[in-house]
């Protein structure tokens, strides 16, 4: 009798532990760790996120660091594949991901989102002189195109979705955008479909590659918090807010993205 006591207080003990661990509101800010604000993304992603030595930089880093700041936290940021972000936000490894994410209904069921704070661009690089001329020349019947994309993302998502089931392109998947670009220089590939401000830093370090003027498609960027945080995403989206309003969003946006 006793021993069965014994017993089923552990299995009390073990699952009190185990919705202690599983939970990601561990204060009163919502975050993982005390006084911290841990960022997961993937810093090959100019102009949002790249290095500068051994430093983070770019329009994501200093958006999460402002808010960081509104919330009276340290931002600690960690590097990782893209495609890892969403599984560390949501098993509460890290806080937030910032990573120029792209919000889809997809996503939506395993993360929350904030409100946007960007729009991006799915573009499309060829080499100068190619025959793709326009997002439709990627669809045409009768071509098989090999279109770069780097792993996980949206541009991944619809040109394995579009082109390949249509029969009309394979998809060729890289870790890195800057992999699919350095395909595309070399011929292996026909085009890189991926963001529009990456692109543009991509073509300018590469010669011979320019961007098609018709875009694949328009989206929304926004930082992924935990499913069921309503705490930090509440607390996310009023830090939002109120860089938008002081206009610090626009700055930092327009320090990394000059007027065209
Ligand atoms: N916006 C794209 C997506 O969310 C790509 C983001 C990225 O590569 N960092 O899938």
């Amino acid at each position: 009798m006793k021993k069965l006591l014994a017993l089923s207080m552990v299995a009390v003990m073990a699952a009190t532990s185990m919705i202690g661990c599983g939970k990601t509101e561990k204060n009163a800010n919502g975050t993982v760790k005390e006084g911290k604000l841990i960022m997961a993304t993937n810093a090959e992603f100019p102009p949002y996120e790249f290095r500068d030595g051994d430093k983070i930089v770019g329009i994501d880093a200093e958006i999460a660091e402002a808010i960081a700041s509104k919330l009276g936290l340290t931002l600690q940021i960690e590097d990782m594949a893209f495609d890892s972000i969403i599984t560390a936000v949501s098993g509460g490894k890290v806080d937030i991901g910032v990573a120029g994410m792209t919000v889809t209904k997809e996503r939506l069921k395993n993360v929350n989102f904030s409100d946007s704070y960007a729009t991006g661009i799915q573009a499309i690089i060829v080499k100068e002189g190619s025959d793709i001329t326009t997002v439709d020349d990627l669809f045409a019947e009768g071509t098989n195109h090999k279109i770069g994309v780097q792993t996980g993302t949206t541009g991944d998502i619809y040109c394995s979705g579009d082109a390949e089931d249509a029969g009309c392109g394979t998809v060729e998947k890289y870790n890195k955008g800057a992999d699919a670009v350095l395909a595309l220089t070399t011929g292996k590939i026909d085009c890189v479909v991926i963001d529009k401000q990456p692109a543009i830093e991509f073509v300018k370090a590469n010669e011979g590659l320019v961007i098609l003027d018709t875009e694949y498609a328009i989206e929304d960027y926004a930082i992924c918090i935990a499913k069921n945080n309503d705490v930090l995403t509440k607390k996310v989206n009023d830090a939002l807010k109120e860089l938008k309003d002081e206009g610090k969003l626009q700055e930092i946006i327009d320090k990394y993205i000059k007027a065209e």
